[in-house]
């Protein structure tokens, strides 16, 4: 069997920061081991609002025009009140300046942000290992050791770092007993990507009272997707609509 190199570093979870995390050590010529419990890419829209200063470190590694072309800027709100529709801007906007040069946050599905971040690394030559999940830690004053189960069986491989990019429920911060501390926000919440009939594209259309939280359904559209929260399960709703 060949021997596979020590990487440097193991990255665990080819996530959003997994994968800018590589494509990094990658344009710095830094080995790395990019792994991932899952099948294959994630596929929803989850993450969808691209925030400004998200958009200067996509610059930095050279793939916000194709960010840019996978989505667009977030169209309109149209809330639906007692009276009628009533539009309103999704956000005020200045011109940009040298400490914030990006001023519009993007609609861009999660799913199609991270496809951009797996070509840009592609083209650094690397890829990530879907199906191998980490399964344990050992380290000492070297580096770390690492259990990985791969669909040809276990694996351990030695490297001066790991990595925890492995997600909210982190499997890296729980063996160290790393604490995540943080509020829960009171509400229960539902995301869907879903496709729908009979709801227009050219507006982030909202029904029922976001202020009471007792049932807020919002559809996002503009080629991506949508999202709802609500105290009563049977008012969850959402929808979604990948780009045609
Ligand atoms: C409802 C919702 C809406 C959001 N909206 C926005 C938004 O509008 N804008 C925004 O910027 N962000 C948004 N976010 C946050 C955004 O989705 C997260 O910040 C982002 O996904 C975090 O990326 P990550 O790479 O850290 O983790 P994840 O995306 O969770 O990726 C972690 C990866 O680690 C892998 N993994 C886990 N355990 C192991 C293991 N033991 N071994 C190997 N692999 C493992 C998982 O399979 C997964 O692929 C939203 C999140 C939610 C839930």
């Amino acid at each position: 069997m060949p021997r596979v190199p020590e990487p440097e570093v193991i990255i665990c979870g080819a996530g959003a920061a997994g994968l800018t995390l590589a494509i990094d050590l990658a344009r710095r010529n830094i080995g790395f081991l990019l792994i991932d419990k899952a099948a294959g890419p994630f596929r929803g829209s989850r993450g969808k609002g691209i925030q400004p200063r998200s958009q200067e470190v996509f610059e930095d590694l050279g793939v916000i025009d194709r960010i840019v072309a996978s989505g667009g800027e977030y169209p309109v709100q149209r809330f639906y009140t007692d009276e009628g529709p009533v539009d309103r801007s999704a956000f005020e906007l200045s011109g940009p300046t040298p400490e914030e040069p990006y001023q519009i946050p993007l609609l861009v599905p999660q799913f199609l942000t991270e496809r951009c971040l797996r070509e840009r690394l592609a083209e650094l030559g690397h890829a990530p290992l879907y199906g191998h999940e980490l399964t344990g830690i050992d380290q000492d004053d070297d580096g770390v050791s690492a259990r990985i189960a791969t669909p040809s069986g276990e694996r351990t491989v030695r490297a001066a770092y790991l990595v925890g990019a492995d997600g909210g429920s982190s499997f890296v911060r729980k063996s160290l007993d790393i604490g995540f501390p943080g509020r829960t926000l009171g509400v229960r919440a539902v995301v869907a990507d879903v496709r729908a009939d009979g709801v227009s594209t050219d507006a982030w259309h909202r029904w029922g009272r976001a202020r009471t939280r007792r049932c807020h359904c919002a559809r996002c559209t503009a080629r991506t997707c949508s999202s709802t929260w609500g105290r009563s399960p049977s008012t969850w709703t959402s929808t979604s609509r990948r780009r045609a």
